[in-house]
């Protein structure tokens, strides 16, 4: 831990929590006043109340941790490896990512996770959609164009770690889902009118009873405390925040495919009630916890899919449909109304009145 030995200016703030050393920064979370060595020490602890209160996880198991080489991922492989040690979970960690073969992207950031593996010494296990699907997300885009690429890219990626999950043989998958992703989440779900993924897309634990459970250690940390920095406090150097305090190796360059406008707009939405309101972010995401679906709503039943036994609430699972498209040239077979090969998906989706695009984590969104 690096120590703030910078002589206090006259008229230096003090951290409001220790009252001895210089303030570094202003908490975004409650705008306290507080030093470098309090905020690892309140942000960590946060994190470690959150796993104990919710109990994620239990002696023993073996935990993989979803890495993208972005900032949450990385910040979230460091806390766990740390809180592991430090308060003996018991944890056999891992870092899964995957490899979407998107060439300029993916091939940097999984060489950031490559240095992360040797950092923080957790075994890497890189499954890929070529060797998965037979497909590159370069390929698919050369195919589609750059309309529903996300669409694949993250009905594919959500089975790619379910799978990785499973060659690891772990327990859980821990994601870097903050509480920002989360009450973007929750409001462009009530924009679709997504009331399945309304019901969990709050939980810190989902896919309970699916083949491996995922669950949240960030679900009530800001974005702004894990890695933004924003220059021009008026009374201190800096906001800074934890990746970047503690100089951790992660890669920030966005997906060249991303597209993704409709999460953007949620997230600029979001940002800018926050700024009039600091806990606009927390109070959605309780909004979110406190919906209650009527028991006459019809919710999709969960199966398995006919084709490659993965979960899926129809004949064949969407990664299967989109795959056949593929596979046949016709790639709008498995896109939004047009999903001519499961006739089972195409009725539910009239039923709904609405398609079920899946977005991802990586481009910023999330979809669990
Ligand atoms: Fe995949 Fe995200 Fe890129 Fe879309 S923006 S292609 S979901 S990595």
């Amino acid at each position: 831990m690096e120590a703030d030995t910078k002589p206090k200016k006259p008229g230096a703030r003090l951290c409001c929590v220790c009252n001895q050393r210089r303030a570094a920064l202003k908490r975004p979370k409650t705008l306290e006043q507080i030093c470098r060595e309090c905020f690892y020490a309140v942000f960590e602890e946060e994190i470690h109340q959150v796993i104990l209160e919710n109990k994620l996880f239990k002696p023993g198991e073996r935990i993989a941790i979803g890495a993208s080489g972005g900032k949450d991922s990385t910040v979230l492989a460091y806390v766990l490896s740390e809180m592991n040690r430090r308060h003996n979970y018991g944890l056999d960690l891992f870092l899964l990512s995957i490899d979407e073969g998107i060439t300029g992207y993916r091939d940097d950031s999984l060489e950031t996770v490559k240095r992360n593996e040797l950092q923080y010494g957790l075994p890497l296990k890189i499954v890929s959609y070529k060797d998965l699907y037979g497909w590159t997300m370069d390929e698919i885009v050369k195919m589609i164009g750059l309309k529903n690429n996300c669409t694949f890219c993250g009905v594919f990626r959500r089975q790619a770690l379910d799978r990785g999950a499973a060659l690891l043989k772990v327990d859980k998958v821990a994601t870097g889902h903050n509480a920002d992703d989360i009450a973007e989440t929750v409001l462009l779900n009530i924009l679709r009118g997504d009331i399945a993924r309304l019901s969990r897309c709050t939980s810190i634990i989902t896919g309970e009873d699916g083949p491996i459970p995922r669950c949240k250690p960030f679900k009530y940390t800001y974005e702004k405390e894990i890695s933004s920095i924003s220059l021009g406090c008026k009374n201190l150097n800096k906001f800074s925040t934890y990746a970047y305090f503690r100089k951790l190796d992660y890669f920030s360059t966005e997906c060249i495919y991303s597209p993704n406008a409709y999460r953007g707009f949620a997230r600029e939405f979001i940002k800018d009630l926050e700024r009039i309101r600091p806990r606009a972010i927390h109070d959605i995401i309780k909004s979110g916890e406190d919906f209650r679906i009527a028991t006459s709503t019809k919710m999709p039943e969960q199966g398995t899919c006919e084709r490659c036994g993965y979960i899926s609430s129809q004949k064949w699972c969407k990664a299967c449909v989109l795959l056949e498209g593929l596979n046949r040239g016709l790639p709008k077979l498995g896109i939004g109304r047009n999903q001519g090969l499961n006739k089972d998906a195409k009725k539910d989706i009239k039923k709904d009145g609405r398609t079920k695009s899946i977005e991802s984590k990586q481009c910023g969104s999330l979809d669990f």
